[in-house]
Parts: C-alpha cells; sequence; structure tokens
C-alpha cells in the first residue's frame, strides 16, 4: 500500500546506528517547541529494542532492505529509528517513510536469532505514527477511501458488480497498456493491478454439517476482503473442514476481524472489531475459530494485546485469542479422515508470512 519515494541504492549501507541518526534528523536539544516522535501511551518498548544485538541476520530475509539496499529500510535500521525516537528524536517525514515501507511481512521475526519481537515493536510505532504524523493530502485521501471500503462487507459487495463489469468490458488491459493510471494515480494502478478476477458469490449457510461422524464444531470467519473478491476459497475451506468430520458455524453477524487496523496503527478502528468479533463468535458457543487468511488469524491471535486496557474485554480477548487456528494449523491437529483423491499435479505452496 506504501509507495516508497527513497532513492535507490546499490550499496548496503553498514552503519546502522549512523542510519538511524541521519532519518531522524538533529535532535533538538532544549528546544521546547519540537515534539519528540512517541508520548508515553504504550510507545515501541525500551526493553524489546534492547534485544537487538545489530548483528544483521535478519538483513537478507527483509524484502525491503533487499531491494533497496538500505539500512533504514531494514529491520535493524527501524528499530534503530524507534530507538531515536524514544531517545527524543523528532517524527521526521524520512522515519515515516521508513516505518511506512515495512510491509509488516514478519520475515525478521523467525529470522531473529535473539528473538528480537518486531511484530510488537512496528505494531506501537505504528500507532504512534497515525497519532503525530501529518499526511499529505493525498495520502489522506487515499488512506481514508481504503478504510472506509476494505473493511466493510456490503460496500465491498456493492463493488463487485461495477468491478465485474469493468473486467469484462476488456478495459483493464486498455488502461494497462496506456499506462495512464500509472501516470496519473499510481497507488490506484497499484490496486487496480491486484484486483483478482471476480467469481460468483456463493452464499455460505450459518451452518454447514460434518460429513459423517461429526469430530468437532467450528466457528469459521468469512472476513470482509477475503468473503467478497474471494469468496471460492470460504467455501472450499468450509467443505474441506465439512469433510473432516466438522460442523462449521459461520455467524452472520462476523465482519472484518481488524487486521488491517491493527497493521496500520488504526487502535481504535482494530479495537471495535476486535469487540465485535469476540461478540460475533461468543454467541455462536464454538471452542476454536478457524481462519483461512493468515494475516487475519495473526491479528486474531493478538486480540489479548489489542484490547489489553479495556476492562470489559482484557479477559474476553485472551480467550477469545486461544481458540484462533490457522486452517492449516487446526487440521493438522486433527489428522485426516476424508478419502483422498490424489491429482497427478505439481504444486507449489506459498506458506503465507504471519502463519510463520
Ligand atoms: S537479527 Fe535480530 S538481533 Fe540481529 S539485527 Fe536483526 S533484529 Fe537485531
Ligand atoms: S516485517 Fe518484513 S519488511 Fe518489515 S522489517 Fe521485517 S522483514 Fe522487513
Amino acid at each position: 500500500m506504501v509507495e516508497s519515494t527513497r532513492a535507490r541504492s546499490d550499496e548496503p549501507q553498514s552503519d546502522p546506528d549512523k542510519a538511524g541518526a541521519l532519518a531522524a534528523g538533529p535532535v533538538p536539544v532544549g528546544t521546547p517547541t519540537v515534539r519528540p516522535a512517541f508520548d508515553d501511551d504504550h510507545p515501541p518498548s525500551a526493553e524489546l529494542i534492547s534485544d537487538c544485538v545489530h548483528c544483521g541476520f535478519c538483513l537478507p530475509t527483509c524484502p525491503t532492505y533487499t531491494l533497496w539496499g538500505e539500512e533504514m529500510d531494514s529491520p535493524r535500521g527501524r528499530i534503530d529509528l524507534m530507538k531515536a525516537g524514544l531517545q527524543g528524536a523528532p517524527l521526521s517525514d524520512t522515519m515515516v517513510q521508513h516505518f511506512d515501507a515495512c510491509l509488516g511481512c514478519m520475515a525478521c521475526v523467525t529470522a531473529c536469532p535473539s528473538g528480537v519481537q518486531y511484530d510488537k515493536l512496528i505494531e506501537a510505532t505504528r500507532v504512534q505514527v497515525e497519532r503525530h504524523h501529518t499526511r499529505s493530502p493525498g495520502d489522506r485521501a487515499m488512506r481514508a477511501a481504503i478504510f472506509a471500503l476494505f473493511p466493510y462487507k456490503k460496500r465491498l459487495r456493492a463493488l463487485r458488480g461495477p468491478l465485474r463489469a469493468y473486467q469484462a468490458s476488456g478495459l483493464p488491459s486498455v488502461v494497462r497498456k496506456s499506462g495512464l493510471l500509472d501516470r496519473l494515480a499510481p497507488k490506484l494502478a497499484a490496486m487496480e493491478g491486484l484486483a483478482p478476477v471476480l467469481e460468483k458469490r456463493e452464499k455460505l449457510p450459518e451452518r454447514v454439517p460434518a460429513a459423517g461422524t461429526r469430530r468437532a464444531v467450528v466457528g469459521m470467519l468469512t472476513g470482509c476482503v477475503q468473503g467478497e473478491f474471494f469468496p471460492g476459497v470460504n467455501a472450499a475451506t468450509a467443505r474441506v473442514l465439512a469433510a473432516e468430520g466438522c460442523d462449521v458455524i459461520i455467524p452472520r453477524k462476523q465482519g472484518c476481524c481488524g487486521a488491517l487496523s491493527v497493521h496500520n496503527g488504526r487502535q481504535q478502528e482494530a479495537e471495535s472489531f476486535a469487540r465485535s468479533t469476540i461478540d460475533a463468535f461468543e454467541a455462536a458457543g464454538v471452542d476454536t475459530v478457524v481462519v483461512n487468511a493468515a494475516g487475519c488469524g495473526s491479528s486474531m491471535k493478538e486480540y489479548a494485546d489489542v484490547l489489553a486496557d479495556d476492562p470489559d474485554y482484557a479477559e474476553r480477548a485472551k480467550a477469545f485469542s486461544a481458540k484462533v487456528r490457522d486452517v492449516s494449523e487446526f487440521l493438522a491437529d486433527l489428522g485426516s479422515v476424508a478419502p483422498r483423491h490424489p491429482l497427478e499435479v505439481t504444486v507449489a505452496y506459498h506458506d503465507a508470512c504471519h502463519l510463520g
């Protein structure tokens, strides 16, 4: 979603402290008018930052570092920027640019031998960026449009008709060949290029019964984008679970899980989606909540952190998070009983980063 305008460098920078200081800009000692990057409301944890020993093992796993070779676009460099922010450096545009460019893929988390919890650090940082950084009008408009649309099923559904008509019209190839959208609105062009070819929407019932002997009763998240843009994935997930002996409960009242908001520092919005999701699945009375989108599952496993300060939901969030399983985790634990019909094909498996 974030497009970088940074200068590309072929030579990786190797001095993280220097890089951090450069991006943070001069620290205005004794200048009362310049606000430090972070306030005291859950800034990135100094303790977690101190776990980073600057070894650099994470660097080759970071897509933004391998692409740009820029220390400040590496996990280590970003951690150093957080440290500079904690020490009083202001939240400069450059600093925000490097935080924004982080994909949140968490490849660095599994690569780090020191167990640095970069996921927690970047999430806390993004909340602070949202609170204190003023974006350009164009950026604000784009983000407002994204967050007014993507987490809401009904709005996405309303978009399906026009989008399907556009895709069927042959216009997409004309638009792409002309390069006009790329020049006028590069972010919109990127989104247009990523839009899936919309398949027919299959409406799932509230309960899909187990085939044969029932072995488990599970709730299933249908999500927002997943449900409207990739409905076939949800339908296939329910079929597989049912074939493995699960009653699948699909609460009508569920909506967006809040992952998009969590990953973008939109704290209040994330809390609100988390509460609604907990309400919906508590009412369904299921012991397990199965998710087929790794990013959503990862956020739902963190509801205890998202709602830690909410006295009404903190304990419920912990209990809820303990029930969340990615569909592949769940099926691996359950063991298979459904008859197999092997296909003679070679497939590639994408090991989702948030699942790792
Ligand atoms: S691998 Fe871990 S400790 Fe080493 S630089 Fe990266 S984040 Fe820091
Ligand atoms: S989350 Fe991904 S993009 Fe961000 S610093 Fe870690 S490896 Fe790099």
